[in-house]
């Protein structure tokens, strides 16, 4: 296998450099450096910057307005907008829901929600999880009821991230309660946030911030159109869009990025002289981070250049989520440590600026192994499908 990167690699590496340099506002880079978290806005207003280049939708076609880059350069373009400090977009419209619509949605519905998406004018939210219904996401109870034109919709949603800035939701409900089998009564809707009958109730993290809700629905009329697909088949695309939820979770540049970070403030005399680097604890812990690192960057590589446009992305993006959240859950924890007594800061306030790199970076990054599907379901998932155990 040739790892090395072809002249043109090296040349498309070199044209997103230079627009980084030109277009990211230092603003932006400053968050990263000083070891804060980007904010919506922040993230947000990236999403503009690069829906005006034309560089916001890496892996879709460009008959659909993306870029329709290879693996390769969707890596390169990632790594490096990582390593510049820019923010990562929020997933939700662009790399969950884009594809569902391209590969299932009508074409009215890639006519009114493709575009928006792109420019960043919509946002959307996921309508999956419910109180009782995570893992086994199939016993899912809100019920969506056809009433000639439209869906009637009761139910309760919850754990809905970033609900209170959408547009519109994606939803997974109970069209036939009478299926033979759980998995085959659900349909996928897209159903707007100012939905009359439609209530978002903030749920306040530990960090003190409002990042998710609970969303509930009391007999919200939605109309037919915007039922995705065949009614009764929204598992099959639930599935689909999971897979590239897990890929986009796995989130390997940014791992990438920090990793450098983190190899070089442990390797900075302090103010006493000693470096983090001398502990042979902490070089042993890092030391083995970049190698299971370097494994998993080439794997990563290989296994998204093997995937075909807009077929289902499999098991393969369990695997890749397990390994990419393990890692970045190994990065903060050692992260913290090394910032030694301040990592241990912490405020509960919602409009302080939060810090990557010690405790609030830390607990803001345990969630991962649990949304998108926790890594217990991750494991079975491996063991059934990929190694047929
Ligand atoms: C920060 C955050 C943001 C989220 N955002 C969204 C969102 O925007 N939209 C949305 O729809 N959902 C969202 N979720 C929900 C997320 O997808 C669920 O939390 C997740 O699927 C797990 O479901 P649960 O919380 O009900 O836990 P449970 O399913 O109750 O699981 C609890 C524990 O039991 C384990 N477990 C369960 N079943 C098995 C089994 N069969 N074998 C072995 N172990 C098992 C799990 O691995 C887990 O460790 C979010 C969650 C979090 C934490």
């Amino acid at each position: 296998m040739d790892l090395t990167f072809t002249a043109e690699e090296d040349a498309f590496r070199a044209g997103v450099k230079t627009f980084l340099d030109a277009e990211l506002p230092a603003s932006m880079r400053q968050t990263y450096t000083g070891f804060q978290r980007h904010d919506f806005d922040q993230a947000m207003e990236w999403h503009r910057i690069l829906a005006r280049k034309g560089w916001i939708a890496p892996g879709w076609p460009k008959s659909h307005g993306g870029c329709e880059w290879t693996p390769v350069q969707q890596y390169i373009f990632e790594e490096e907008a990582m390593r510049a400090g820019a923010p990562r977009l929020r997933p939700f419209g662009l790399k969950m829901l884009a594809p569902v619509l391209m590969t299932f949605g009508s074409k009215e519905q890639q006519e009114r929600f493709l575009p928006p998406i792109l420019s960043g004018e919509e946002f959307w939210c996921q309508g999956f999880s419910e109180p009782g219904a995570g893992s086994d996401l199939a016993s899912l109870r809100t019920r969506a009821v056809r009433d000639g034109d439209h869906f009637v919709v009761n139910g309760q949603k919850t754990w809905n991230t970033f609900g209170h800035k959408a547009d519109w939701m994606f939803a997974l409900v109970r069209t036939d309660p009478d299926a033979d089998g759980p998995q085959k009564g659900i349909s996928m809707l897209l159903i707007p946030m100012d939905s009359e009958g439609l209530t978002v109730r903030p749920i306040e993290t530990i960090d003190g911030h409002h990042h998710i809700n609970e969303v509930f629905l009391e007999n919200v009329r939605v109309p037919a159109e915007l039922l995705v697909g065949e009614e009764n088949r929204g598992w099959t695309y639930a599935k689909f869009l999971l897979g590239n939820e897990r890929v986009g979770i796995a989130n390997v540049g940014q791992s990438k990025a920090e990793l450098a970070l983190l190899r070089e403030i442990a390797m900075t005399p302090r103010a006493d002289g000693s470096r983090a680097i001398d502990d042979d604890m902490i070089a042993v812990r890092l030391a083995d981070i970049i190698a299971d690192f370097a494994g998993f960057e080439i794997t990563n590589l290989r296994m998204l250049t093997s995937l075909k446009p807009g077929k289902d992305v499999g098991a393969i993006s369990s695997y890749l989520k397990l390994r990419g959240t393990d890692i970045q859950n190994r990065i903060s924890a050692l992260a913290m440590d090394i910032s030694g007594p301040l990592g241990l800061s912490w405020s509960r306030d919602a409009d302080a600026p939060q810090d990557t790199w010690g405790s609030h970076g830390w607990a803001n990054t345990r969630p991962i192994t649990i949304f998108g599907g926790a890594s217990e379901i991750l494991k079975n998932i491996v063991a059934k499908q990929v190694l047929e155990l």
